[in-house]
């Protein structure tokens, strides 16, 4: 049995789309299936405006440049996330300060955000990990009293809610991602929802070089031209048009992902009793989208023995994140400051094939070589 980390699922309509798309006569930005998502997603999410884009990371790139990150600025963020998430405010010349993660799940740890705020910190940067919500309450108070942005790094979390509320809906902005790994994907691909009406006809402008086409093309000007800084952020219609046919088909897909994943947790809850694994924990304020599934082995070496072990029966499972504060990037640039539980995860987190296709039969023999690992050790 060959079992790989991911793949991507087709719901069947992506090729008809992209066809129609094609046949339209236009394939560029903001076509007519770019406009169908936009819908889709401030219908059923309440975004105030998003834009599609070519990927999270350009997302989080937009943001940067929305809250006008400038050099000495400081950002707050995890450690134990993607470097996305820290380069778009590097690229702006901000300081990251990193925040370690809690000890139930790598989520950061917003206990200790408030002790890292200076006069010079402009942004909170929460990643909503394997889609389970950060604990925004206390973020939201904090920025409210110290006047930050909070820009929600949402791109696991597409259909995951914090108390009742959609993820990516609650900060200034949130970045979605469309990469082939995510939940509902288009290769690749991205999304920004702006939250905060000042930001929504800049958002425009940056994302479209820094013209004011889409004011144009709507008659809201009579000529475009450059009307402040900008790049090229937009996706052809194409990815558009993929991203449509899979949107179609969300509660489905979430509904698969979910049975797995629950499967997965029940077969694995014995070992967590035993305290020889940690699984993934749920606040009372989250839900679960089911993109992720992934376990807490106790030390470096037990993760690299079932690594192993799993690879010999052809199941492929993968670490995640190096704490950004420990990379050959960032440490000298790092205050210095200890991050335990983020180097935990980074050596102990092992997260297990999750895709849609994945069989239930699959999804046993993956557990049962897992429940062997820990009865030989
Ligand atoms: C996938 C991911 C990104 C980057 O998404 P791209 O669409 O590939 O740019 C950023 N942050 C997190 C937390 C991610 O999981």
């Amino acid at each position: 049995m060959n079992i790989p980390f991911n793949k991507p699922y087709l719901t069947g309509k992506e090729g008809h789309y992209i066809y129609q798309a094609v046949l339209s006569g236009k394939i560029s930005g903001d076509g007519v299936f770019t406009k169908k998502c936009h819908a889709l997603f401030e219908g059923k999410f309440g975004f105030k405006k998003t834009l599609l884009t070519t990927s999270c990371t350009d997302a989080l790139e937009m943001a940067a440049l929305l809250i006008n990150i400038q050099p000495g600025d400081e950002v707050i963020m995890p450690s134990y996330t993607f470097v996305s998430t820290a380069n778009a405010f590097v690229l702006r010349g901000a300081k990251l300060v990193f925040a370690d993660s809690t000890d139930y799940n790598p989520n950061m740890d917003v206990t200790q955000v408030e002790s890292l705020i200076t006069p010079k910190t402009k942004a909170i940067v929460p990643v909503h990990y394997a889609g389970i919500a950060v604990d925004m309450d206390p973020l939201l108070d904090l920025a409210k009293r110290h006047n930050l942005f909070i820009i929600e790094d949402a791109a696991q979390a597409i259909d995951s809610y914090y108390k009742g509320r959609p993820l990516g809906s609650i900060g200034t902005m949130a970045a979605f991602s469309f990469h082939e790994t995510k939940n509902i994907m288009a290769g690749e691909g991205g999304m920004l929802a702006v939250n905060d009406d000042r930001f929504v006809l800049r958002a425009e402008i940056i994302r479209e070089k820094g013209t004011n086409r889409s004011a144009f093309f709507r008659g809201e000007v009579d000529k475009y031209g450059w009307v402040d800084m900008g790049s090229s952020f937009l996706p052809s219609d194409i990815i558009a048009a993929f991203l449509y046919a899979q949107l179609e088909n969300l509660e489905e897909i979430q509904g698969r992902r979910k049975t797995l994943w629950d499967r997965y947790y029940k077969a694995l809850r014995p070992l967590e009793e035993k305290g020889l694994i940690q699984l993934p924990y749920i606040p009372y304020f989250a839900t679960n989208n089911a993109h992720m599934f992934y376990l807490v082995c106790k030390t470096l070496e037990e993760r690299i023995g079932l690594i192993t072990l799993l690879k010999e029966k052809g199941i492929y499972a993968v670490f995640h994140y190096l704490s950004l504060h420990a990379s050959p990037f960032y440490r000298d640039k790092h205050d210095g400051r200890a991050l335990p539980q983020s180097d935990r995860y980074s050596d102990c987190l092992l997260r297990l094939p999750l895709f849609y296709e994945l069989t239930e039969e699959q999804v046993d023999f993956i557990a049962d070589t897992i429940l062997e690992y820990y009865k030989r050790s």
